[in-house]
């Protein structure tokens, strides 16, 4: 079931067991079945604490893992090989008794939790952004007992999850709570807990307050804090885009990563540092009132510095039609990488015909029956090369000058209507999956007009990263920068931490 290589890792990984882990399995004469019990025998054999156990469970195959005499709060169904291997593998040292390595605030947030919270993760093995989401229920039910989680696998378990059009899809206590990838501070907020609201007036000023939390704020945080400056942090969460990203192979220094493993550096980075992060909130407003910024939180607290740096960063752009709402998670996606797994063997449209929308239309055309790309102008926009790679494919098709009007469906989207520009007329694509693809906005509304932003809404900056208003800074892709990338907004945040200073050591 293992290779060599997976074996050696895992053979070290299990010498870190503190304690025994009970595994009680499920099984049955199907494949699935006994793909998972080879995995658990050679899991068994490698480690003395592990004890193997069979029993009946409600799906099969599946198995629990608990410390003994305790109840099992962790179940993957499937066999969690894949992406999922590493969770696997944490699950089975934080259950031993390994100490976690997130913030004790978070794990003082997750024990507070005083209500019955049982949560089902729907996954697939191929899915990038799935094991975070797993990983973080794992975390809070091995934390809190009146916690317990559930991973399963939608190709294992497919009559059950044949709804499921995005992965991962959480349901908690039955019902659905979410899709796309969560922190634990997401999680912990969404149910009730989250940041304390006293706690949060009650900080001192802070010298530098950095809003966001991907690349360009990591390294402005970072930056302050070296030079010794009382630095704050307020992200909705670590990683920003960078979350989203497959493979990452332009960051100069780092032949190769992926988004979730640099994500995962830049937290533990600012970690390193005394920065006061708080995560899982997002502001809201921003006043400068005598020499001082004051930030307003979406859960009403307020924080005071006297200078900010902004690195809000950007998300996807909606196309604004009827449907589009209506069929997120149902057949309306953004991310290509993530959940274009699910929509093979379907016939799907990619719309926008720049460098992305036609990147995904190559990816998805070895996935999926058959894409059409879909382009407003009369021409495409994406490099030559890539152009020629999806006019070769024999699955995919190029419709122009097509505006898209409307997308319809049942529970489920079936329909794509556009108008063909240069006609007039009306014509619809039948398809299961559309994937956005017409560019980012930058997350800048909160400032209103308090800071100069151009048409784009992007914050102006000169040089330095200086905005318009004195102590307030802006860095990556928030700003009129002109190229968004990760090396250039870590570069923009490095320079609006050097300025802040600048800007501190002259007030
Ligand atoms: C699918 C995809 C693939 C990509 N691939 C690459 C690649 O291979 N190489 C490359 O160099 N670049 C790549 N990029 C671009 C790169 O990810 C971005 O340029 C980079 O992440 C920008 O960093 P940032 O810090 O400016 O903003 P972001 O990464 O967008 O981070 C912004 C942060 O601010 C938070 N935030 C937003 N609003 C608020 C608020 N009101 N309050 C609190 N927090 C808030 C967000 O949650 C987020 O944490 C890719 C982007 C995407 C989407």
């Amino acid at each position: 079931m293992l290779n060599d290589t997976l074996k050696k890792q895992l053979g070290q990984y299990l010498q870190l067991l503190e304690g025994d882990v009970v595994i009680t399995a499920s099984t049955d004469d199907d494949k699935a079945s006994k793909d998972m019990m080879e995995l658990l025998n050679e899991v068994e054999e490698m480690s003395s604490h592990i004890i193997l156990k069979e029993a009946s469970l409600k799906r099969t195959p599946s198995f629990t893992l608990s410390r003994p005499e305790e109840e099992a709060r962790i179940t993957f169904a499937g066999v969690p090989l894949g992406h999922e291997f590493t969770s696997f593998v944490l699950a089975l040292l934080q259950v031993s008794g390994r100490a976690p390595k997130e913030e004790q605030s978070t794990l003082d947030q997750i024990s507070k939790l005083d209500q019955p919270l049982h949560f089902e993760t729907y996954i697939s093995l191929t899915c990038t952004k799935c094991p975070d989401v797993v990983q973080a229920l794992n975390l809070m039910s091995v934390v809190n007992p009146n916690i317990t989680h559930t991973m399963i696998d939608g190709a294992v378990f497919r009559e059950e999850s044949k709804d499921i059009m995005a992965v991962p899809t959480i349901m908690l206590n039955g019902e659905e709570f979410g899709s796309g990838r969560m922190t634990v501070d997401e999680i912990v907020a969404q149910v009730g807990g989250g940041l304390d609201t006293e706690e949060l007036n009650a900080k001192e000023e802070f010298e530098v307050l950095v809003i966001g939390g991907g690349p360009a704020s990591a390294a402005a945080a970072i930056y302050a804090a070296r030079k010794g400056l009382r630095t704050g942090m307020v992200a909705e969460r670590i990683g920003g885009q960078v979350n989203d990203t497959a493979a990452i192979e332009n960051l100069i220094g780092i032949k190769e990563t992926t988004g979730p493993a640099l994500s995962q550096n830049l937290a533990e980075h600012i970690r390193d540092y005394e920065i006061d992060v708080m995560t899982a909130v997002r502001v809201s407003d921003v006043n400068k009132v005598n020499d001082i910024v004051e930030v307003e939180l979406e859960n009403g607290a307020k924080l005071t510095s006297k200078t900010l740096i902004i690195g809000t960063g950007a998300k996807w752009r909606n196309m604004n039609v009827p449907g589009e709402e209506e069929y997120k998670n149902k057949g309306v996606a953004y991310c290509p990488h993530c959940d274009g797994p699910l929509f093979e063997g379907k016939r799907v449209a990619v719309v926008g015909g720049g460098n992305s929308g036609v990147e995904a239309a190559i990816d998805l055309a070895g996935i999926t029956e058959h894409v059409t790309l879909l382009e407003f102008g009369e021409s495409l926009r994406a490099d030559a090369v890539l152009q020629e790679r999806l006019a070769s494919l024999p699955n995919s098709e190029i419709i122009t000058q097509a505006a898209t009007k409307e997308l319809t469906g049942t529970d489920k989207l079936n329909k794509l209507t556009y108008t063909e520009r240069h006609t007039g007329e009306e014509k619809s694509i039948d398809l299961e999956g559309v994937f956005v693809q017409i560019g980012l906005v930058p997350n800048t509304e909160f400032v209103g007009d308090k800071v100069a932003r151009n048409e784009r809404g992007e914050i102006i900056v000169d040089r330095n990263g200086a905005t318009n208003v004195p102590g307030i800074f802006a860095a990556g892709d928030c700003t009129d920068q002109t190229f968004k990338q990760i090396i250039i907004s870590m570069g923009s945040g490095a320079t609006a931490a050097l300025s802040a200073f600048d800007y501190l050591i002259r007030h």
